[in-house]
């Protein structure tokens, strides 16, 4: 790979500067800083964890796996790689996607360029010198003209506030911060809480293991099977061979950057017999597709419920003990409303002699005690526990880092009542400081790697734009964002996905504003509204030319 070198790293004393700072190393902030380095501008990536791979690195629970195909759930950029590069399963499992994102690092030369186990505490915008001035935990201040944030959407493990946690004296996992070390829970009587999709991948292992495990349930999910197996030769050459196509559609036209079949007509327009033969076929098929059944499952009530219906009624085939499949069928919100789960073996895992469903919908977990977990007045003894209690989504990992734009103003305060930002790429009183999958957009509703090198290309383009025109600094200008905020939210209101308490939403977490965060009109769409606007020059955007000039629009 030719890489132009850059002129432009400065280091003095405690102080280096870069064009520009990359904060994280999942795949976003991988394929930012190959694009930044073919620009040839100096970039430096820091990352909190002690290797690349984000998602990868961190989710290392059993079971823990993709839900997107891996042949679609990879990078697109280079066709050499996406030739070269054999996943061994339909759904690759976490050792191989992390795997992955290493072979990236090495192959395009990107590990020269990030700092490992260093985190990003804060990055303050100078007005004077139009910079970022980010510190980092190992005492280092670095100056940037430009700050990509690629903190990742679900990257902020969150642990619950429960009574008596810290007393337990049985170990305690994360399955989005779990140990790099097996854990083998052979013999071991497990508690999990949480029963999202973490936890739906990770309770069949966990049963095939433990001598006891209690499931502590708040919500039932929807869940459809993975159907995983093993990728032939034969299968992976056929779907390199048609790469251009599926990659194309996923850009260009599907609502969720999957290559799939779309569907042609709403729920209600078949009859119940050739209704129920289509979600049988997609049920067999496996996978999140089972939402492209029909063009209106998240967007009307009554079709919804056909789909949820056909579900819940898989369920209570698959569950041997009908209570325990009446408290597994999700009955307070719209299938799809939260991602759907893809499972294998999740449902039958509960007829398992071993295997204990406890609901704790009414009263949730009343105390955690040294060697318990107490539901419903019970005491359930437990040896070891898993929180597969989600994250703190989309907001949460930059919440943690002290951002201060124009005026010193946080972006914490300003995004205090909830994310406002345009495209999801950039915040208003927050120069040259971008965002990649950032609420606003569609990232976490859709194949996030067709959302992550939408983004990365964007602003890649952008910066080259600006550069060409010798622009010092770009921003969002507040009409814009005000606008697209509400187009954001008018889109929402208008599908079913509001009726559900879901991470979306905010409302995993208490006293987080409940705003629907990501953008649903679709990644084509959304694609081709960032298109539009690069190509009118940056419409809402304010740009500032020449060093230290007063803010003036060049584009307009
Ligand atoms: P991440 O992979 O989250 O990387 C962000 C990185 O930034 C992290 O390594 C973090 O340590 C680092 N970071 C954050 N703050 C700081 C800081 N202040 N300083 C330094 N470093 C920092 N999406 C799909 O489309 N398909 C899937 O099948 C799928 N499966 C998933 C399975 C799990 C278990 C989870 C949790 C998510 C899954 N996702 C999936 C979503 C997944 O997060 C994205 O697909 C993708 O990996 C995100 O890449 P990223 O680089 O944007 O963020
Ligand atoms: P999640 O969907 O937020 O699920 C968290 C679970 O913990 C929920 O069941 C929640 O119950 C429960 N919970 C939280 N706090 C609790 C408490 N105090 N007491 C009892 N229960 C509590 O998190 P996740 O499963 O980690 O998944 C997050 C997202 O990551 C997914 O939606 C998906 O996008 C991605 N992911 C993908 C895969 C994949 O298949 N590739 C796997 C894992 C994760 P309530 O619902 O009642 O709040």
């Amino acid at each position: 790979m030719s890489e132009t070198p850059s002129a432009s790293v400065k280091e003095q004393g405690n102080r280096s500067a870069y064009d520009v700072v990359v904060v994280g190393a999942g795949f976003a902030g991988m394929y930012m800083l190959y694009r930044l380095r073919r620009q040839g501008l100096s970039a430096r990536v820091f990352e909190q964890g002690g290797d690349v791979g984000g998602t990868w690195y961190w989710n290392r629970y059993p079971g823990a796996r993709c839900d997107v195909e891996s042949m679609q759930y990879s990078y697109s950029f280079s066709d050499e790689l996406q030739q070269e590069w054999n996943w061994s399963e339909r759904y690759a499992p976490q050792p191989e996607i992390l795997q992955y994102a290493r072979h990236v690092a090495e192959r395009f030369n990107l590990r020269p360029h990030i700092q490992l186990n260093t985190r990003v505490e804060g990055a303050v915008f100078d007005e004077g010198t139009e910079s970022w001035r980010v510190t980092t935990s190992d005492g280092k201040i670095v100056v940037a003209k430009f700050v990509v944030l690629a903190t990742g959407c679900l990257s902020n493990a969150r642990v619950p506030d429960i009574r008596g946690l810290p007393d337990f004296r049985g170990s305690v996992y994360h399955t989005g911060h779990w140990p790099h070390e097996a854990v083998d829970f052979t013999g071991l009587r497990v508690g999990v809480i949480g029963t999202g999709s973490s936890a739906i991948q990770s309770i069949p292992v966990i049963a095939r293991q433990a001598r006891e495990l209690f499931v502590f349930q708040r919500t039932p999910n929807f869940s459809i099977p993975a159907r995983n197996a093993e990728l032939t030769a034969q299968q992976r050459d056929a779907f390199r061979k048609i790469y251009p196509e599926v990659r194309r559609f996923a850009r260009e036209q599907a609502r969720n950057g999957i290559y799939a079949e779309p569907p042609d007509r709403g729920a209600l327009d078949d009859g119940d017999d050739a209704r129920r033969a289509k979600y049988e076929q997609r049920w067999a098929n496996g996978g999140l597709t089972f939402m492209l059944a029909y063009n209106n499952l998240i967007l009307d009530n009554a079709a919804n419920d056909t789909a949820a219906d056909f579900v819940r009624g898989k369920i209570a085939e698959i569950v041997e003990d009908s209570e325990t499949a009446r408290l597994l069928q999700p009955d307070n919100h719209p299938i799809g409303s939260k991602r759907i789960c893809v499972d294998t073996d999740y449902y039958a895992t509960f007829n398992r002699p071993n295997v204990t469903l406890v609901d704790i919908r009414a009263d949730g977990i009343e105390e955690i005690s040294p060697c318990a977990v107490r539901a419903g007045g019970k005491d359930y003894e437990i040896d070891a526990l898993v929180l597969a209690t989600g994250f703190d989504a989309m907001t949460g990992s930059l919440a943690k880092i002290d951002i201060r734009g124009r005026n010193g103003r946080t972006l914490k305060e300003k995004w205090a009542e909830g994310p406002k930002t345009y495209l999801g790429l950039m915040s208003e009183g927050f120069p040259n400081l971008f965002i990649i999958t950032g609420p606003g957009s569609p990232s976490v509703l859709s194949n996030m790697i067709v959302s992550i090198e939408q983004h990365v290309d964007w602003i890649t383009d952008c910066l080259a734009w600006m550069r060409g025109r010798r622009v010092e600094t770009i921003e969002a200008t507040k009409e814009a964002e005000e606008e697209w905020v509400a187009h954001v939210n008018e889109v929402a209101q208008a599908t079913l996905y509001p009726q559900a308490n879901s991470w979306y939403m905010g409302a995993n977490i208490p006293g987080k504003p409940r705003i629907f965060m990501p953008y649903i009109g679709g990644v084509g769409v959304y694609r081709r509204i960032c298109d539009d606007i690069a190509a009118k020059g940056y419409v809402g955007f304010a740009m500032a030319a020449g060093e230290q000039s007063p803010r003036k629009a060049v584009s307009s």
